[in-house]
């Protein structure tokens, strides 16, 4: 489905974008900043994309650090739910950057 977003074809509010990533509000934020962060390629998590592509990978990294400082946050969370039992429920690789407000640890 995040392919679609990639290609144009389901509506997003679209932070940015780079020749390796695409970046969206998340339609359902669980913070006043959650964006996520997707690669271009097709791969069904984070893992697979570093094996797969690591240039899209790492250009997918650094993208998260530049959204947060274009939402004005210094502190942020970045989360790669891996495979469904850790919450994952989107198959296409992606980062969520949440901020803007305190953050508890451990994660739920
Ligand atoms: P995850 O559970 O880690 O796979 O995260 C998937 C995220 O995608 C969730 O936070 C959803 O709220 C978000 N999401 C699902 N569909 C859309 C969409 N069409 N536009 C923006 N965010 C979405």
């Amino acid at each position: 489905m995040f392919c679609k977003i990639v290609a144009g074809e389901i509506p997003a509010e679209i932070v940015a974008e780079t020749p390796h990533t695409v970046a969206f509000r998340d339609i359902n934020p669980q913070a006043p900043t959650h964006v996520l962060v997707i690669p271009r390629v097709h791969e069904p998590d984070v893992a697979s994309l570093a094996a797969a592509a690591p240039e899209a990978a790492a250009a997918l990294l650094s993208e998260t650090r530049r959204i947060a400082g274009l939402e004005g946050h210094e502190s942020y969370r970045l989360v790669f739910n891996t495979g469904a039992e850790a919450g994952q429920t989107v198959f296409h690789a992606h980062g969520h950057v949440l901020a803007g407000r305190g953050l508890t640890w451990p994660p739920g």
